[in-house]
C-alpha cells in the first residue's frame, strides 16, 4: 500500500500507510492521548476512525478544547435523542445541532415533555453511557437513505435529506440509535461523562411560525464534572442576577402585554433613571454640550431624506394622519439635522453638541423582545455634534475622555475596543469614508486602545467605534458608541460659512455613552446583582426602629436624612428586628440605621451596611458626614 506523510503542527512528519485512522496516525505521531477524542485532518475535525488516504496534516482534538466541546457536545445530542427514542419508541427526531455551552434536539412527540421526563431521560443516556457503544459512520446512497427514514416514520428525517444535494450521506449508529448526521463524533458513548438536561421550549419547524409546532430539549456537556459544575453554578449566578426577576422584586419597573417592549418604571426604578440622566447632565455642562427638545412624532419626509426610510421603515411606528404619512421617531439625528439648519451658522459657533433625552421608539419584532435589554421605547443619552473638519479629532479626543470618566465611575475596567467600517450597502461618497475610518483609527492609536476592526460592521451612514464593556460573567456588551457620518449633513444641506468667506458641509458625529439607559440599567443591575452604588440607590438610608417607644426618634432621625438630601424611609412597623433588617437587606438598601431606646436617649443610631459591617453607635450628624461622600457619582462602595 502506498505511503503518505502525516505532519504534526509542530512540523515534525511521520510516514505512515495511507489508509491508517486518524487514531492509529496520531499515535504513530506520538500526539495520542486519553483526553483526544477527534483529530484534525488540515483544517477539518474528523474521527478517530476516520482514514486517512492522502499527506495532511494532523493534530489531535483534545475533549476539552474548543472544538472538542463541539464534537462532544454534538455527540450529547445523539446520546440524547437516543435515550428519548427508547422511552418514547413513537417519537420523531428533527435536527440537534450544537449552541454555545451546549446543544438542543428538537423532538416531534404528542404528549408535551415535563421536567420529570428530564431526569428520566438522563438515567437512559447514563445507561448508554455504561455501555460504552462504539459509534461508528456508515455511508448510504441518498435515495436509499430516504426509503430507510420514511419506513422508520422518521418524515422530519426524509425532508432533510431531500434538501441535501449529495450522492452519498453519512449516519451514525451507537447500538440500536442510527441518525443522519455529517460527524464528527466521540469514538463511544463511554467518552460523554458530564452532562445535564437544562430546559425545555417549544420550537417550530425549520424556524418557521406556519410550520408545526416540535419540542425542544436543551442540554450542556462538558469535559469533566469540575467544568460542569462550574457551568451550572455559572448560569445560576446569572439567573439571580437577572434583571428580569431583580427588576420587579426590587420594585423598580415591570413589563405589561398592554404595551409590550414598553417598560412602565415604578418610583423606585425611575429614582435610578433620573440619577443617571442627572449624572449625564452634570458632565454635560463640562464637557460643552447644550440640551435640546425635539419632536417625538415627524412627517415621514425626514427619514426620506435621512435614508433612514429605505434602510430602517420595517423598524418603526407609522400612521396615517390627514392623509399624511407620519412616524414616532426611531432616532434624534434627523430631527437634529433639522434644528441645525434653523439658522445660519459660522466656523466661529462649531462646534455644536446637542444632547437629547428624547423618547425613541423602535419597532422590535414580538419574538425578540427581552426584559429592558430589547426593547420597543427606550431614551439613550443621545447626542450629535457638528463640527468643521479641523475639529474632528478633538471632539473625538474629547469623547474618549467622557467615556473614560464615565466607565471609571461605574469601575467598568475590562473594556476593548471594535472600530466597524464601512459595510456593502453604504451611503454618502467613498473619499469622506476613508478620511472617517483614518480618524477613528489615529485617535484610538493616541488613547493607547488596542483594537479590533469589525469589518463591514459600521452603519449604513458611517464607520463606528464601540467601547465594549466585560461584566462580571464575563458577558461583553457595547455601550458607549461614537459615528462618523458621512451622509446625513449632505443628505439635509448643512452648511456652516468658512473663514474665508465661502460655505461648507459641517462633519457630523452620533455618539452616546450609556447606550439606552433600559439596557444600562439592566446591564448595571446584573453587574451588581442589584447591589447599586449609594449614589443609584433607589433607598439609601432606611431607619429601623426596634420598638414603638421609638417612633418618634426614628421620625425625626429620618427627617434629618431627608433634610441632608438622602434618600431614607422609616421601618416602624411593629415587627421583630431581624425581620426588618433581611427585608431591608434582600432590597438591597445600602445603609441601615437602628434605634432603639438607648440612641433615642443619646441621641445617636447603629448604622448597618448592606455587606454586615456594624460600626459602633454615631450621633446623626456624624453618620451624614460620614456617608455624604458616597452619594457624589464615582465614590467607593
Ligand atoms: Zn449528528
Ligand atoms: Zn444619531
Amino acid at each position: 500500500m502506498a505511503k503518505i506523510t502525516v505532519t504534526r503542527p509542530d512540523g515534525v512528519q511521520h510516514q505512515i500507510q495511507a489508509g491508517t485512522s486518524a487514531r492509529d496516525a496520531l499515535k504513530a505521531s506520538g500526539s495520542f492521548n486519553k483526553h483526544v477524542i477527534a483529530g484534525k485532518v488540515n483544517e477539518r475535525v474528523v474521527d478517530l476512525s476516520a482514514p486517512l488516504s492522502e499527506s495532511c496534516v494532523l493534530a489531535p482534538i483534545a475533549i476539552d478544547s474548543a472544538e472538542g466541546l463541539d464534537v462532544l457536545r454534538h455527540s450529547t445530542a445523539h446520546l440524547m435523542a437516543q435515550a428519548v427514542r427508547r422511552l418514547s419508541p413513537q417519537v420523531q427526531i428533527t435536527i440537534g445541532p450544537t449552541i454555545a455551552d451546549g446543544f438542543y434536539y428538537d423532538f416531534k412527540r404528542d404528549e408535551p415533555f415535563t421536567p420529570d421526563d428530564l431526569s428520566h431521560i438522563e438515567t437512559v443516556m447514563r445507561e448508554i453511557v455504561s455501555a460504552n457503544y462504539p459509534v461508528l459512520r456508515e455511508e448510504m446512497p441518498r435515495p436509499a437513505a430516504i426509503d430507510f427514514f420514511r419506513e422508520m416514520g422518521e418524515h422530519y428525517k426524509a425532508e432533510i435529506l431531500e434538501g441535501i444535494p449529495a450522492d452519498v450521506v453519512s449516519l451514525y449508529r451507537q447500538g440500536e440509535f442510527l441518525d443522519l448526521c455529517r460527524g464528527p463524533h466521540v469514538p463511544s458513548t463511554g467518552c460523554i461523562k458530564a452532562f445535564k438536561l437544562t430546559s425545555i421550549a417549544g420550537a417550530y419547524w425549520r424556524g418557521d411560525e406556519r410550520n408545526e409546532m416540535l419540542q425542544r430539549i436543551y442540554g450542556t456537556a462538558w469535559a469533566s464534572t469540575k467544568d460542569l459544575d462550574a457551568y451550572l453554578k455559572r448560569i445560576e449566578e446569572a439567573k439571580q442576577r437577572d434583571h428580569r426577576r431583580l427588576g420587579p422584586s426590587l420594585d423598580l419597573f415591570s413589563l405589561h402585554p398592554i404595551a409590550p417592549g414598553s417598560p412602565f418604571f415604578h418610583p423606585k426604578g425611575t429614582v435610578i433613571y433620573n440619577a443617571l440622566v442627572e449624572y449625564m447632565r452634570r458632565l454635560y455642562g463640562r464637557y460643552g454640550y447644550t440640551e435640546v427638545i425635539t419632536p417625538l412624532i415627524f412627517k415621514t419626509e425626514i427619514w426620506q431624506t435621512s435614508g433612514h426610510y429605505d434602510a430602517f421603515r420595517n423598524d418603526m411606528f407609522l400612521m396615517k394622519v390627514e392623509e399624511e404619512e407620519y412616524g414616532v421617531k426611531p432616532m434624534n439625528c434627523p430631527g437634529h439635522c433639522y434644528l441645525f439648519a434653523t439658522r445660519k451658522h459660522s466656523y466661529r459657533d462649531l462646534p455644536i453638541r446637542y444632547a437629547d433625552f428624547s423618547r425613541l421608539h423602535r419597532f422590535e419584532r414580538s419574538g425578540t423582545l427581552a426584559g429592558l435589554t430589547r426593547v420597543r421605547s427606550m431614551v439613550q443619552d443621545d447626542a450629535h455634534i457638528y463640527c468643521t473638519p479641523d475639529q474632528l479629532d478633538s471632539e473625538l479626543e474629547a469623547f474618549i475622555a467622557l467615556t473614560r470618566e464615565v466607565y471609571g465611575v461605574f469601575g467598568f475596567d475590562q473594556v476593548e475596543v471594535t472600530l466597524q467600517t464601512r459595510p456593502e450597502k453604504f451611503l454618502g461618497r467613498i473619499e469622506l469614508w476613508d478620511a472617517a475610518e483614518a480618524a477613528l483609527r489615529r485617535v484610538l492609536e493616541q488613547a493607547g486602545y488596542p483594537v479590533t476592526v469589525l469589518p463591514g460592521e459600521g452603519a449604513f451612514y458611517g464607520p463606528k467605534i464601540g467601547f465594549d464593556f466585560r461584566d462580571v460573567l464575563e458577558r461583553s456588551w457595547t455601550l458607549a458608541t461614537v459615528q462618523i457620518d458621512c451622509a446625513m449633513p449632505e443628505r439635509f444641506g448643512l452648511k456652516y460659512v468658512t473663514p474665508e468667506g465661502t460655505e461648507a458641509t459641517p462633519v457630523m458625529l452620533h455618539r452616546a455613552v450609556l447606550g439606552s439607559l433600559e439596557r444600562f440599567i439592566a446591564i448595571l443591575l446584573e453587574h451588581t446583582a442589584g447591589k447599586l452604588p449609594f449614589w443609584l440607590a433607589p433607598v439609601q438610608v432606611r431607619v429601623l426602629t426596634l420598638t414603638e417607644r421609638q417612633d418618634g426618634y426614628g421620625r425625626h432621625v429620618t427627617e434629618r436624612l431627608q433634610q441632608a438630601g438622602f434618600r431614607a424611609d422609616l421601618d416602624n412597623r411593629n415587627e421583630k428586628l431581624g425581620l426588618k433588617i433581611r427585608e431591608t437587606q434582600l432590597e438591597k438598601v445600602p445603609y441601615m440605621l437602628v434605634v432603639g431606646d438607648k440612641e433615642a436617649e443619646n441621641g445617636t443610631v447603629a448604622p448597618r451596611s448592606r455587606s454586615g459591617e456594624t460600626p459602633a453607635p454615631v450621633p446623626i450628624d456624624t453618620f451624614i458626614e460620614q456617608v455624604r461622600h458616597e452619594a457624589v457619582p464615582g465614590a467607593a462602595h
